[in-house]
């Protein structure tokens, strides 16, 4: 009796197809959470540097990112 019938045989490819890889979630896991850091210092930047707080002297920071601080609905004067 053959095996080959219950085995998952991959599915033939086009020509110039590109293999997606699988991944796992563990894979995953490390990259969300580092995007989600990522947000948060952003988040962070854009609506309480030199507003409510100030790491950075100066009004770089809030100039840079004053458009999108009114746009998101915080205010800063
Ligand atoms: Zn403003």
């Amino acid at each position: 009796m053959s095996n080959t019938a219950t085995q998952a045989q991959p599915a033939p490819r086009a020509p110039g197809a590109i293999a997606v890889p699988k991944l796992s979630v563990r894979q995953i896991v490390p990259w969300l959470l580092f995007a989600a850091l990522l947000a948060l210092v952003g988040l962070y930047f854009v609506t309480a540097e030199q507003g409510a707080t100030s790491l950075i002297a100066g009004n770089a920071v809030h100039e840079w990112v004053h458009d999108s601080r009114h746009l998101l609905g915080f205010p800063c004067h």
